[in-house]
C-alpha cells in the first residue's frame, strides 16, 4: 500500500471518513486514527500496529460537548476536568455508549476520550465529524513518534495516510484518568500531572498494584516505548561529582553535562524539555546503530513523573 503523506486537513479528512487510518499531529504524540464508529476501520489500527487486542484506544473528539456520541454519560468530576484542561493531553475513561464498537474498548465498558489542544487534529476532527480511535501512530512496543517522519518510519506503506504536522510540543503520552468511580484514578500519568489534577478534584488518586492496575489500565502491561538500543537510567551527573566515563556506542540524554566519550549528547534545560524529546533521541540513536541510550535520573516534579514512567518501561523493569 502506498501511504498518502499530505499537509491537506481536507484531503486528510476524507480518507478518514471513508474509513481509511489516518495519521496526524496532537500536542503530546502523532495518533494513529480511525473512525471509532467502524468496527472494521478500528480493526485496521490494531492490524497496522500489530497491537494486542486487550489494549483499548483513546477516542478523540473535537468539542467537549462531542463527548456524549461516546460516552453514556458525565460524572461531575470528569465535567470539571474537561472545563480545567481541555483541549489537553487529559484522557477521560468513562461509561460507554453501548454503540460504540467494542474493539474500541477492547471489550470494556468504558471508553477513554480526549479532546487534542493541536490545531490540526482539531481541524481534522472537525472536518470528519465523527469520533476518531487514535493510538500513538508507532509499531506495538516501540518508542511513540513524536513527529510525521518517525510515523512514517514505522508505518509507512502500512496505513492510508499520513497528515504532516510539525514535532509533538509535549513529546509524553495524555494523562488516562479514570472517572467511573467515587473517586477518580490516574491509570497512567502523562501530560497533565496530578498535583493539576488534584488542584481540581482533591481527592484524585494514583493507581496502585493493590488496586488491578493492570486490569483497570490493560495497555500499561504491555512491553512499551522500547528502541532497538538497551535503554539504562545513569547518574545523576551533579557538579563536581566523579564521572565514570560514557560510551562510544551510547548515547545520553539529561540535565547535567554527561562524562566525556558518548557517541551522541541530548542535553536538555528541564523535565519538560526532557520529555519533549526523549522518544526522539531514542530514535536518533537507534538509527546511529548505537546500542545502548542512557537516561540520566532525576528527582520527578510536575510532568517528570510521566517521564519517570516511560523510561522506567523503556529500561524494562516495569
Ligand atoms: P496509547 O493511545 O497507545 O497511548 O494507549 C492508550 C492508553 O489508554 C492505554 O494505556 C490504555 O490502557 C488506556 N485506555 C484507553 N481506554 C481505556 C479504558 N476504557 N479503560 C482504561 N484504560 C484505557
Ligand atoms: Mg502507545
Amino acid at each position: 500500500m502506498k501511504t498518502l503523506l499530505t499537509r491537506d486537513v481536507s484531503e486528510a479528512a476524507r480518507v478518514l471518513v471513508g474509513g481509511g487510518r489516518v495519521a496526524f499531529p496532537t500536542e503530546t504524540v502523532y495518533g494513529l486514527g480511525a473512525r471509532a464508529d467502524r468496527a472494521e476501520a478500528v480493526a485496521g489500527i490494531f492490524e497496522a500496529k500489530q497491537r494486542p487486542a486487550d489494549n483499548p484506544l483513546i477516542v478523540h473528539v473535537a468539542a467537549p460537548s462531542a463527548v456524549l456520541r461516546v460516552a453514556e454519560a458525565l460524572p461531575d468530576h470528569a465535567r470539571r476536568y474537561m472545563d480545567a484542561f481541555w483541549p489537553g493531553p487529559l484522557t477521560l475513561v468513562l461509561p460507554a455508549r453501548d454503540d460504540v464498537p467494542r474493539i474500541v474498548t477492547a471489550g470494556l465498558d468504558t471508553v477513554g476520550v480526549r479532546m487534542p489542544d493541536h490545531p490540526l487534529a482539531l481541524a481534522l476532527l472537525k472536518e470528519a465529524d465523527v469520533p476518531v480511535a487514535a493510538p500513538s501512530a508507532n509499531r506495538s512496543g516501540r518508542p511513540s513518534p513524536t513527529s510525521w517522519e518517525a510515523v512514517r518510519d514505522d508505518l509507512g506503506g502500512r496505513i492510508e495516510a499520513i497528515l504532516q504536522g510539525p514535532p509533538a510540543r509535549v513529546g509524553l503520552e495524555s494523562t488516562v484518568l479514570d472517572c467511573t468511580g467515587a473517586v477518580p484514578v490516574v491509570l497512567r500519568p502523562g501530560g497533565v500531572s496530578l498535583e493539576a489534577l488534584r488542584s481540581i478534584v482533591p481527592e484524585t488518586c494514583l493507581v496502585t498494584a493493590g488496586d488491578g492496575a493492570a486490569a483497570r489500565s490493560p495497555g500499561t502491561r504491555h512491553p512499551h516505548y522500547r528502541p532497538d538500543a538497551i535503554v539504562r537510567w545513569v547518574g545523576p551527573f551533579q557538579a563536581g561529582e566523579p564521572a565514570p566515563s560514557g560510551s562510544p556506542s551510547a548515547g545520553y540524554i539529561g540535565i547535567h553535562p554527561p562524562p566525556e566519550g558518548y557517541a551522541r549528547v541530548c542535553r536538555v534545560a528541564d523535565q519538560a524539555a526532557y520529555a519533549a524529546e526523549l522518544f526522539h533521541f531514542f530514535r536518533q540513536c537507534e538509527a546511529e546503530g548505537l546500542t545502548e541510550v542512557h537516561c540520566e535520573r532525576f528527582a520527578p516534579d510536575g510532568i517528570g513523573h510521566a517521564l519517570a514512567d516511560r523510561i522506567r518501561r523503556a529500561v524494562g523493569v516495569d
